[in-house]
């Protein structure tokens, strides 16, 4: 199958954050069309459904032309050739990263040989940002304003504002 320049990049992104969206804009300058899949598993209980994911994630990125979100479900490489791509964009922040993604990438091209995963590098600053401490840090009131974009913390705002006096 030859390259089209569609690329995918995919996660759970529950919630996606600064470190999520550098990557998005960062791949969104070198392929021509890329596509966010946003990861569906029913068995794993998430903090936003996936429709207010797919949602928050289209408004973070709604400047970019190219770009393009959904939700998926089941096999990463299925969903990629469904959409016509061989390439997969992963972000890689540490050295922790490695052994995980470079065992997914093997595992992917064994599942279809025409898949080629290509890594970004995560930018300095948001080395550290994960999904899982931003859900801490949000169960917690704490400030998220250096983590996730605005359209994101809105929406933690409204799920973990402290509740009023009752009457
Ligand atoms: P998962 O696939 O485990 O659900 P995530 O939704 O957290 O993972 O992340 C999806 C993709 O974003 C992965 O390629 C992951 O390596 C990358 N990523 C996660 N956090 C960062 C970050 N801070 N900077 C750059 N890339 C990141």
């Amino acid at each position: 199958m030859p390259t089209t320049g569609v690329a995918v990049y995919t996660g759970s992104f529950d919630p996606f954050h600064l470190g999520h969206e550098d990557i998005v804009r960062r791949a969104a300058r070198i392929f021509p069309q890329l596509i966010v899949g946003v990861g569906i598993n029913p068995e794993k209980p998430s903090m936003f459904a996936p429709t207010e994911r797919v949602a928050m994630i289209r408004e973070v990125l709604a400047d970019l032309a190219g770009v393009e979100v959904i939700g998926f479900e089941g096999l990463t490489v299925r969903f990629a050739r469904s959409r016509q791509a061989r390439l997969l964009v992963r972000g890689i922040r540490a050295l922790s990263d490695v052994d995980y993604e470079f065992t997914m990438s093997l595992t992917n091209s064994s599942l279809d040989a025409d898949i080629e995963t290509v890594f970004l590098m995560a930018h300095k600053e948001y080395t550290h940002l994960s999904s899982t401490l931003i859900r801490q840090i949000a169960c917690h009131g704490g400030d998220l304003r250096d983590f996730v974009p605005l359209a994101v913390m809105q929406r933690l705002r409204a799920r973990f504002a402290p509740a009023g006096p009752t009457p």
